[in-house]
Formats: C-alpha cells, sequence, structure tokens
C-alpha cells in the first residue's frame, strides 16, 4: 500500500524542450515533453508540461479553424454512436445536476438573478438551476449556432453567439453567476476565457467550472509515447490538462477567491490513471482519423433528434411539484461525497466555484 501510495501521482518523465508557443498560463518557453498527439488528421502536436505552472498543452495550440473542423466531426462520430435513448437520459442527468447545483447556491444564501453559461450543450443544466430559481435570466454563449437555436428553443435563454475567447464589453459587470462546465480544457487561451469571466462578473459574483483532473487526463497520451514511442489520436480537442495547484494559482491571479475547490470521482485513480503503467490504460496509437469523411459524408445520417422536454422532465420526483423529493433523487444520483484536494491530483474531475472580488480594483 505505501508503495502504491508513493507513487500517486506519478511524476512525468521527459526531456525538457523549447516550446513553439510560450505556457498560456505563465508564459514559460520551455518544458517537459511529454506526448504526441495527432488532432484527427487535422494537425500533429506535442504535449508539453510547464515546469513552472505544471499546465499541460498541446504545443503548438490547434487554430481556431481546427478546432471547428474536428469538434463538428467529433460531434458526427459521437452522435452516431450514441442512441436517442441515451441523449435523452443525459439532458435529464443534467437538470438533475443543475437542480442539485442551484440547491447548493440556495443552501449558501445565494439567489442568482442574471446568470451566462459558457458552452451550455443542452442547457438542462442551466434548466436544473432555473427550477430553483424561477426568477433567474439565463443567457447561454457559444460559438456553435445549432446549440444556440437548441437552447433558445428548448429553453428561451437569450443567447449569444461569441468564441469564449472574444472580449464582449456590453458584457462588463452583468452577471452575478457564470457557468463553464467542461469547457475550460477546450479552449485555445483559456486564460483569456477566465478574464472575460472576471470581467462579465458583478463585483462578488461566482464562476463556477468542472474540467477534468489534467494529470490523469493526460495519463493515456503520456503512456503511449513514452512507452510505445508512438503518438496518439486526439479526437476530442482536449487541449489544456490542469495541474491542480497551477489552476488555482492562475484563478487567484486573476483576481478570483476559491469558495468550493475539490476534485471528485476517484474510481479512476483506483483503477490506475495518473500513476500506473498498462496497456489498457494507454490512448490509442494515432491512426489519424479522417475528418473530411465526418463532417463531408457521415454527416449526412445524422437524424434530427426532436427532444419533447415535457417529456424529457416526465419523472414522477420532477412532476410533484415538491422540490424536496427532486433535491433528494438529483442527491442520491449526483452528491459528490468524497472530495479531496485538486493539489494532490488525484481523482477524475476538479470542481470549483470561486468569487470575483472587485473592490480592491483602481
Ligand atoms: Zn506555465
Amino acid at each position: 500500500m505505501k508503495n502504491i501510495l508513493r507513487k500517486i501521482p506519478a511524476v512525468f518523465k521527459g526531456e525538457t524542450v523549447e516550446r513553439k508557443e510560450a505556457c498560456t498560463s505563465c508564459k514559460a518557453t520551455t518544458g517537459k515533453l511529454i506526448g504526441q498527439v495527432d488532432y484527427w488528421d487535422i494537425k500533429n502536436s506535442s504535449i508539453i508540461k510547464c515546469q513552472q505552472c505544471g499546465l499541460a498543452q498541446l504545443d503548438p495550440m490547434l487554430t481556431q479553424e481546427e478546432t471547428a473542423k474536428g469538434c463538428l466531426a467529433y460531434y458526427v462520430e459521437e452522435s452516431l454512436r450514441t442512441s436517442p435513448r441515451d441523449d435523452e437520459r443525459n439532458l435529464l442527468r443534467n437538470f438533475r445536476r443543475g437542480f442539485l447545483f442551484g440547491y447548493s447556491l440556495k443552501n449558501k444564501g445565494i439567489t442568482p438573478t442574471s446568470i451566462l453559461e459558457l458552452g451550455p450543450g443542452s442547457g438542462y443544466f442551466a434548466e436544473g438551476i432555473k427550477s430553483v430559481f424561477p426568477d433567474a435570466v439565463v443567457t447561454v454563449m457559444d460559438v456553435n449556432n445549432e446549440i444556440l437555436k437548441f437552447n433558445h428553443s428548448h429553453h428561451q435563454f437569450q443567447t449569444i453567439e461569441s468564441s469564449l475567447e472574444e472580449y464582449k464589453p456590453e458584457l462588463e459587470n452583468k452577471f452575478d453567476l457564470i457557468i463553464a462546465r467542461d469547457v475550460l480544457e477546450h479552449a485555445i487561451d483559456f486564460t483569456k476565457v477566465i478574464d472575460n469571466v472576471g470581467r462579465y462578473a458583478k463585483n462578488g459574483g461566482l464562476f463556477h467550472f468542472i474540467t477534468p483532473n489534467g494529470h490523469e487526463d493526460v495519463w493515456k497520451h503520456y503512456l503511449t509515447y513514452t512507452y510505445q514511442n508512438s503518438s496518439s489520436d486526439l479526437l476530442i480537442n482536449h487541449v489544456n490538462y490542469f495541474d491542480g495547484t497551477g489552476l488555482l494559482n492562475d484563478f487567484k491571479k486573476r483576481g478570483f477567491s476559491p469558495v468550493e475547490y475539490y476534485t471528485y470521482k476517484l474510481k479512476t485513480t483506483r483503477k490506475g490513471q495518473g500513476w500506473k503503467v498498462s496497456n489498457k490504460l494507454m490512448a490509442r496509437v494515432a491512426q489519424k482519423k479522417n475528418s473530411d469523411e465526418y463532417v463531408k459524408e457521415k454527416i449526412k445520417e445524422l437524424k434530427d433528434s426532436n427532444f419533447i422536454k415535457k417529456e424529457v422532465l416526465n419523472k414522477w420526483y420532477i412532476n410533484t411539484g415538491m422540490k424536496f423529493f427532486t433535491y433528494l433523487i438529483a442527491w442520491y444520483h449526483h452528491a459528490n461525497i468524497i472530495k479531496v484536494s485538486p493539489e494532490l491530483n488525484v481523482g477524475h474531475e476538479i470542481y470549483g466555484l470561486f468569487r470575483m472580488d472587485k473592490s480592491g480594483n483602481k
């Protein structure tokens, strides 16, 4: 047992190299080469781990155009292998998670009235929050117009079509809650996203995010590179692999202070993510999957998904109108019971709730 604990989290081996692009977070120009990935057949990049701030990133980073193409290819690929039934289950799950999150704010005495969600996906998370705070106005921002249309027609949310890195002066000081779930790991420059969040938040406003624990998330690519001497497939654009301490420091540097910051889901660590050398944990050796085939051909096989919101949410524990039942079931399914400090770099996903303090500003 002691031996295992000494290995967790493992120290990455790799040679120190000059970077093509500086570290997004701390601007270091060297780092440790720990992986090599092919983003579809679109781009080959190294994964460089910063020795100063701990952030691992693609080097060179993807461009907006490359990201857009790969994301569409991934969307097609994923849609074709997910059944509508599973999709619908996910909507319900996200609703319950949003509900639970809304209650966690309520228990803290917080009542958000203006909410912005970045990269909202189906919008059901925000809809879950709204069922706790019916008067809240929700705005969603995404670069993808299809997502915005879905959010507007399903939930009547206000929409903004934009990349998250782009600064929108008209949003300054407008929101008391901003959300970015599973977004930061995809951002070409996550520091711009966080800076924007800081500007769009009111003084004392909150920022909630979840993002993978980078140490575990990058492990599969690290193994393939280090022990197979190969580059691996990167099909979903995780371009940032966060270090628990480095991410916290980055937020502090930008004027945020943590309200809640922890890692949850430890099953992956038990299975060996982040410390164990095994074939099973390796990412597939790169096949440079043909992106054109997905964005030009297979896209034609996609069927329209016609979810009816009433049916998605047609569950006894939502219909009773007694919020206690909704809370109980949501808690049963999604409460994070075991929480550890992200600074340990173990566990699957990092949960953050940060407060923006502008009172010290000039
Ligand atoms: Zn750095």
